[in-house]
């Protein structure tokens, strides 16, 4: 058993000290320092048939390392709540349901898993948006008149930037709720919650772990998506899309140092974006930190301390240009995802069918840890050969 911390008044320590102290847990039955892996998929009753004090039953509805980690990620992002679950998908599959499948508006140019899952609920009439547009959100609402929103900034892999206070009136004007999948910017540099949303979603594989090891994913709810949050944890229970303790337990560990990972990625990617920027080879560079991104002052308002680890850029030349510079690199890892302390690069066109016009020429990075002067060494030898 764990100290089961006070969230009440999440305010009153700071981020990083949240994430350091892993909110404050050690492991009351022996004082270790650090929590314990509880792997148990069952609790004992006493004599009396009574559960243990912890209510705790069965490892599928209940599980005491998980909740370590929930309450970390809750604290994080200033609310009362949070559930984690078997993957970022399982946690957004969850909360789609929870609104009714078809009656969700997704965000085109988002996560590509999140577009296929509110494709596969919506009874082939999806409800969609342009990631860049409170207009066209707007217009969606109001003649589409969904029960939920969920918008995603900066989005993965184009980095849109959309107002979350914004999109949080236009979806309350219209009887909506608004979801925000933060995966990109993480708690430490955006709480949605406290710029209007319902219901925060993350990909806790990402920036939240940090290590590549762990996929999970997260739902934090704000007072306005309790009913929804509730509704998504039945699910879990019911349908058993949960976490492995072990990997609740590699999170909560990962998560000691989120604040500093961060921060250390997004100047990285600040740098990079900058000198990409102004590489003769490169003819875009996507990154709400860059004062010519057409989000910069929305996200500079609403993004605190950094503008996240991951920006893509396009080489002239299309598929073949981009896919021979991903060749070329020595250190870059070429690999799919994000937030993980080591830098990845990815070429989404050849991932993604034809359908969702991916740029060939994209290439995504999902900016790591390192010295950023190795990364910038790394990539001028390969972009030198691009032709
Ligand atoms: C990776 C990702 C997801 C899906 O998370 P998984 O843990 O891979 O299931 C959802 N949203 C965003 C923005 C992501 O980057």
């Amino acid at each position: 058993m764990t100290d089961r911390p006070d969230t009440a008044r999440p305010d009153a320590l700071r981020r990083e000290t949240i994430a350091a102290h892993a909110n404050g847990q050690h492991d009351a039955a022996t004082g270790g320092v650090v929590g314990a892996w509880q792997p148990s998929t069952t609790f004992v009753r006493d004599a009396a048939y009574r559960t243990p004090a912890s209510g705790d039953v069965y490892r599928r509805p209940h599980s005491p390392t998980t909740r370590e980690a929930e309450a970390v990620i809750a604290a994080l992002e200033g609310a009362e709540d949070a559930a984690l679950f078997a993957s970022g998908l399982a946690a957004m599959a969850a909360l789609m349901r929870a609104a009714g499948g078809p009656r969700v508006a997704v965000q085109r140019g988002s996560y590509y898993g999140t577009q296929v899952l509110g494709e596969r609920l919506a009874d082939g009439a999806p409800i969609t948006f342009d990631g860049a547009s409170l207009e066209s959100l707007a217009e969606t609402v109001a003649t589409r008149r969904p029960a939920l929103v969920i918008i995603e900034t900066p989005s993965n892999p184009f980095l849109d930037v959309i107002d979350i206070a914004e999109a949080a009136r236009i979806a309350h004007a219209a009887g909506a709720l608004l979801a925000v999948d933060s995966t990109t910017a993480t708690p430490i540099h955006t709480r949605p919650l406290e710029h209007g949303a319902d219901i925060v979603v993350h990909s806790a594989t990402k920036a939240l772990n940090g290590h590549s090891d762990v996929l999970a994913g997260a739902l934090v709810p704000g007072h306005g998506g309790r009913v929804l949050f509730d509704a998504a944890l039945d699910t879990r229970a019911k349908e058993g899309c949960v976490l492995s303790p072990f990997d609740a337990w590699l999170l909560t560990r990962g998560m000691r140092t989120v604040a500093l990972r961060v921060r250390e990625a997004s100047r990285n990617a600040l740098h990079l974006a900058q000198w990409l920027a102004a590489h003769p080879k490169v003819t875009t560079v996507r990154y709400p930190g860059l004062p010519t991104h057409p989000g910069h002052a929305v996200a500079a308002a609403q993004m605190d301390g950094g503008f996240g680890g991951l920006l893509s850029f396009d080489v002239a030349g299309g598929a073949d240009a981009a896919l021979g510079l991903a060749g070329r690199l020595r250190l870059i890892a070429r690999a799919t995802s994000l937030g993980g302390v080591e830098t990845l690069i990815e070429h989404r066109h050849s991932i993604e069918p034809a359908a969702t016009d991916m740029p060939p020429g994209l290439l995504r990075l999902a900016v790591g840890i390192e010295a950023v002067e190795d990364l910038v060494a790394d990539l001028d030898q390969a972009l030198a050969e691009v032709p």
